[in-house]
């Protein structure tokens, strides 16, 4: 597998795009999916009338792979992300990309822009970003006719330099984010639609993240903007809510099974928003970052400190251990999670 591209500051990386080799591009047409390509430029020329354009008929995934400490490159459980978009696919009703193929596709990518998958030791990896959209012309509203997949890479840095760091969430009671059976439990680009207002405002009076409640009491938490959320009770025990219009995250799938693997209780059940000052720590949980340590909750006049902005809750700092370093190949990887890309 080809070494880090020279040249490049992978210290100083963020979370935005790059150039890189290529992307990987997919067509379905007359019902089937074509052979995958490899595409140079970063443009894609569409018709006027695509249905992602003017219906949303658009799904996406977040995959990252890493290059571990024996110099292998993996990719973390991308068998899941394609369960999950499969079944964005069916609920949106456009053609799902066989569990098998989006798994071949992913490594296929990775290995095309190999040189671009930071260095162990930097704490950047590189984040795979499948795409599903409607391209056939559709103005009636219907499932379109012809559908593109394709998969961008770039390389990111370390979310939060020199480790995990704790921010302040904020809860808006005149927003939500998903209905119940809505499309809240499917990884579609509108459901970020339906929040960026919400998270504009909050970005402007100093929350750097959302919580929602459930749309139809606002009695239970669901989860954050773009995370999945957790709560560590006073007796240590891992919770997370249990809700239809929460989207099952790997991350938090991940976080649970090392939870188990490490004896720490998990919980998986509805959680009243008055249980928030109970716990003793509040978590983020997605693939960007794995876990963000939430230390405060301002809902209306209300502001609930969950715990110390400074300090890390140690059930936490051993959870993001953990997977990160099944990730980076340091923690042994018992239940298989890392794809090697060969
Ligand atoms: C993508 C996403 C997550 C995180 O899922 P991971 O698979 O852990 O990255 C959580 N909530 C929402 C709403 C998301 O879109």
């Amino acid at each position: 597998m080809k070494s880090p591209k020279k040249g490049i500051k992978w210290e100083t990386l963020g979370f935005g795009f790059s150039d890189v080799n290529c992307h990987l591009r997919m067509t379905w047409k007359d019902g089937k999916w074509s052979k995958p390509k490899f595409v140079k430029e970063p443009w894609i020329s569409m018709h006027i009338g695509a249905a992602c354009l003017h219906y949303g008929q658009e799904c996406f995934e977040g995959i990252k792979a890493f290059r571990q400490k024996n110099g292998k490159i993996a990719i973390f459980r991308p068998d899941e992300n394609a369960k999950r978009m499969y079944r964005t696919a069916e609920r949106t009703c456009m053609p799902p990309i066989p569990v098998k193929t989006f798994i071949e596709c992913c490594k296929a990518i990775v290995k095309k822009n190999a040189e671009y998958v930071p260095p162990f030791g930097t704490g950047g990896s590189m984040y795979l970003r499948p795409l599903l959209i409607g391209t056939g012309p559709q103005i009636g509203v219907a499932p379109a006719k012809e559908y593109t997949f394709m998969i961008m890479v770039m390389p990111v840095g370390a979310y939060y330099k020199g480790g995990i760091k704790p921010v302040r969430a904020v809860i808006f009671d005149d927003w939500d984010r998903a209905a119940p059976h809505g499309m809240g439990d499917v990884k579609v680009g509108g459901n970020y639609a339906a929040g960026i207002f919400a998270h504009e405002k909050a970005k402007k009076e100093g929350w750097p993240v959302e919580l929602y409640l459930d749309a139809k009491t606002h009695k239970f938490v669901e989860e954050f903007a773009t995370s999945n959320f957790a709560g560590i009770t006073k007796d240590g025990v891992y919770v997370t809510p249990d809700s239809c219009s929460v989207l099952p995250s790997v991350t938090n799938m991940s976080l649970r099974q090392c939870a188990k693997d490490l004896g720490i209780k998990v919980e998986v059940r509805p959680v009243p928003y008055t249980e928030i000052k109970k716990f003793q720590a509040v978590a983020a949980l997605g693939t960007a970052v794995v876990i963000t340590p939430v230390w405060e909750i301002t809902r209306g006049r209300e502001v609930i400190k969950v715990s110390d902005p400074n300090v890390v809750h140690p059930t936490l700092q051993k959870l993001y251990d953990r997977v990160q370093g099944i990730q980076y190949g340091l923690v042994k990887d018992t239940h298989k999670w890392c794809f090697e890309v060969k």
